[in-house]
């Protein structure tokens, strides 16, 4: 059986075929599996303090001997298991709650007791409720007395002894057959330590500090793996061909665009030409007929730009265009990613972008996730472009037969130098003449492949601009959206009034709807938003009703009160919205299906009911639907909060209005999963490292990635086996997420 790490966790010494089962619940399969599995944290042993040192609130170790157990069953037959430990300095009580083999246990038990848990006071004595712990006579090996214990992470029925022995077995045995995938130059390079040394320190450290270096090490290998993974993706879309767009010289209103943006495609082709010449004909039929557009750009672009906006550009804005504008005239083909809090203006950006592909001869496309926003953008973009001669057409599912076939028609034919729609735009039937730029409003609604069936619909590799409002930390950006490059406007457009943010505790309720009406009748629109109190939708949406008949009943009985929730129908949803915006409603209850991007200026107050029942970033996104037009907002938070935290999270939706600083927050408040919009983050499979505590480690790992593949892009040097090993595990199991 000399499989090396592949070695089944059953040969181990001292787990055999009884114990193996319950290590793989932990997901212990191999030698190897039990190596890589860290501690949860780690006891000092060494000098335990003396148990008169325990303070109440405080997390502690004790060590000491069994001076009596007693148990007692309470109202509702729960079972109360005391038994006092002292050490010669004092008495701390232990309880557990309806575990009586612990009491046979310990009725019986002699030795010494080593028990942790968080200390407080009851009747006059000091106890730990529920605690962790351990007997150490029971275990045979009186190693664990004066050391730095590792404390591993468990499931139901697997004991903390099991998992020791089986590490401290597979670190005997089987650490010299470790070998390190980072080649011995990269980790002198980035000085980490061998793997052999860090598993031997995670595990049975010698000091704080060398294990504090050996967890690092593999913190950064964990993120490393995963760069490489994204600058690999990255390096392999640069070297696909794509499209030169000709900016320059549009910019300088040369009238000979097109055909030069098709001159570099041939070049860049070299080899590949043979293969695309079919598509190459049609470029070039197509070529004539476009000259014409083309060549009526005879005014410089950013001229055209200013023309075509009713305002000013803002100096982020500017950039984020130029950043596009490169991006567009290099011959690979673009993939970037524009975050921008709600009304920074993404639009307009992508508005001037797409003005640029068409006036290089190629149609844009713009895929929105629902269709209210797909009408949004269409009546948006229908009213820059058209006085430019620009055709823009909206293709959506619930348009007639005849509209349809219309669009259609004409984005098949070139007519349509603009296509916006949703999910309608990448089904069967749809074509495009000469597709050469695709803008993914809120990506995070759309999956990968979609974005990749949109792309196919392109003459080869169209460039793809992804736009999303919701804020995602830095450290998220740099993992999920790792092989985007990324721009961010950080500036609103002039003269708007920032949201004002107010926190309302319950019995203030009626001040509030008071307020509201206040602004009713000054002629504003309203939302109220209940929380989704369950993940049953059936339930979030009976909470609305009532909410929605209360007010309609009571507080605002004056007004017209809509109803909004995911039970209704899409078509349903749709009318309340559009109702809504014709202010045939005043005030709209919903839950939080209130889609995000929806644009209704004349709505100025949002009230969120029980609002510390929502992430931050999510409160930031329903603030987000007011606050876009010209009248003072307001954003009221109905909250009964009473832990410390949760009093922060209210102060911190008051005190700002910044996205990222939000998400931030948020991110350290609950972890990525909970982030809105980014729940692609579990497919990110960090076991040991963390986004929020690891942050820097992380960037560390980027750097070097992107110079690793810059010297060697897919890892082919004998020396880069090992790595390439597991980006490859990482990309196979990436794979399966996707797919299920
Ligand atoms: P986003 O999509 O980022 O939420 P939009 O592009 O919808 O934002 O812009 C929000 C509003 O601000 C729109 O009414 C738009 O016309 C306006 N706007 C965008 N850029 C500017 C600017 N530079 N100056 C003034 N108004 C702007
Ligand atoms: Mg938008």
């Amino acid at each position: 059986m000399a499989r090396g790490l592949e070695t089944e966790v059953q040969y181990l010494k001292g787990v055999g075929p009884r114990l193996a089962p319950g290590l793989a619940k932990l997901g212990l399969a191999t030698v190897g599996d039990v190596l890589h599995h860290l501690p949860r944290r780690y006891e000092d042993r060494r000098n335990v303090p003396p148990i008169r040192n325990a303070r109440p609130g405080q997390w502690v170790t004790i060590r000491g001997r069994i001076a009596d157990v007693s148990t007692r069953t309470v109202r509702g037959g729960m079972v109360i298991l005391k038994a006092h430990v002292q050490d010669g300095t004092g008495v701390i009580g232990l309880t557990w709650f309806n575990q009586p083999w612990i009491a046979r246990k310990l009725q019986t038990y002699r030795g010494e007791i080593v028990a942790y848990g968080m200390v407080k006071e009851a009747n006059l004595l000091l106890e730990i409720a529920s605690p962790e712990y351990e007997l150490l006579d029971e275990d045979a090996d009186h190693e664990d007395f004066a050391r730095i214990v590792p404390v591993y992470p468990l499931t139901e029925g697997v004991h903390q002894k099991t998992v020791r022995r089986a590490v401290r077995s597979a670190l005997e045995t089987y650490l010299s057959l470790v070998q390190d995938p980072l080649p011995e130059g990269f980790r002198k390079r980035h000085t980490l330590p061998p793997l052999g040394w860090c598993l031997k320190q995670v595990h049975e450290p010698e000091s704080d500090d060398a294990r504090e270096k050996a967890r690092t090490r593999l913190v950064f290998e964990e993120f490393l793996y995963l760069q490489l993974q994204l600058a690999m993706a990255r390096a392999q879309t640069q070297q696909e061909l794509g499209i030169s767009f000709p900016i320059s010289s549009l910019e300088k209103g040369e009238d000979h665009g097109s055909r030069r943006a098709e001159q570099t495609v041939r070049d860049a082709t070299g080899k590949a030409s043979s293969v695309l010449a079919e598509d190459q004909n049609l470029v070039d039929a197509h070529l004539f007929e476009q000259e014409e557009v083309a060549k009526r750009s005879g005014i410089p672009l950013w001229d055209q730009i200013h023309a075509m906006l009713p305002f000013d550009l803002t100096g982020a804005q500017r950039r984020v265009i130029q950043e596009i504008f490169r991006d567009m005239e290099r011959p690979a083909p673009m993939n970037r990613l524009v975050q921008g809090d709600v009304g920074s203006g993404k639009t307009a950006v992508a508005a001037c972008a797409m003005l640029a592909a068409v006036r290089s001869g190629y149609q844009a496309a713009l895929m929105a996730p629902t269709e209210i926003l797909a009408e949004q953008h269409y009546a948006n973009l229908h009213r820059l472009f058209e006085p430019l001669g620009i055709e823009v057409v909206l293709l959506v599912g619930k348009q007639s037969k005849k509209e349809r076939d219309l669009a259609v028609r004409k984005t098949a034919d070139g007519t349509a130098k603009i296509a916006i729609g949703t999910h309608a735009l990448i089904q069967g039937g749809v074509s495009f003449g000469h597709l050469g730029f695709v803008v993914v409003d809120e990506q995070h609604r759309f999956g990968v492949l979609q974005r990749a069936a949109l792309r196919d619909k392109g003459l080869g590799n169209p460039d793809v601009l992804v736009m999303t409002a919701t804020p995602i930390p830095r450290t998220l950006t740099m993992t999920l959206y790792g092989d985007l490059d990324v721009s961010v406007i950080d500036e609103l457009p002039p003269g708007r009034k920032p949201v004002k943010t107010h926190w309302k505790k319950p019995f203030e309720r009626s001040g509030v709807y008071d307020a509201v009406q206040k602004l009713l009748h000054e002629g504003r629109q309203a939302y109220v938003v209940c929380p989704m109190i369950s993940e049953n939708e059936k339930v979030s949406a009976q909470a609305a009703e009532d909410l929605h008949d209360r007010l309609q009943t009571g507080a605002l009985k004056d007004w017209k009160v809509g109803l909004l929730h995911g039970q209704m129908k899409a078509k349903e949803k749709e009318e309340k919205m559009l109702q809504f915006r014709a202010r045939e409603i005043d005030v709209l209850v919903s839950t939080t299906v209130i889609e995000v991007g929806v644009d209704v200026p004349n709505a100025s107050v949002m009230v969120v009911e029980d609002a510390n029942r929502f992430g931050l970033s999510q409160l930031h996104q329903l603030r987000g639907r007011v606050g876009r037009g010209e009248y003072q907002s307001y954003c009221i938070l109905i909250a009964d909060a009473r832990t410390d935290d949760a009093i922060a999270r209210m102060e911190i939706m008051r005190e700002t209005n910044d996205g990222f600083k939000i998400a931030e927050e948020d991110l350290r408040l609950r972890g990525p999963g909970e982030l809105v919009g980014t729940k692609q983050s579990g497919n990110l499979d960090l076991k040991i490292a963390d986004l929020v505590r690891d942050a820097k480690q992380l960037e560390r790992a980027r750097e070097a990635a992107i110079q690793l593949i810059a010297e060697d892009s897919e890892l082919g040097s004998p020396d880069h086996a090992g790595m390439l090993e597991k980006v490859r595990q990482r990309r196979e199991k990436a794979a399966l997420i996707t797919v299920s």
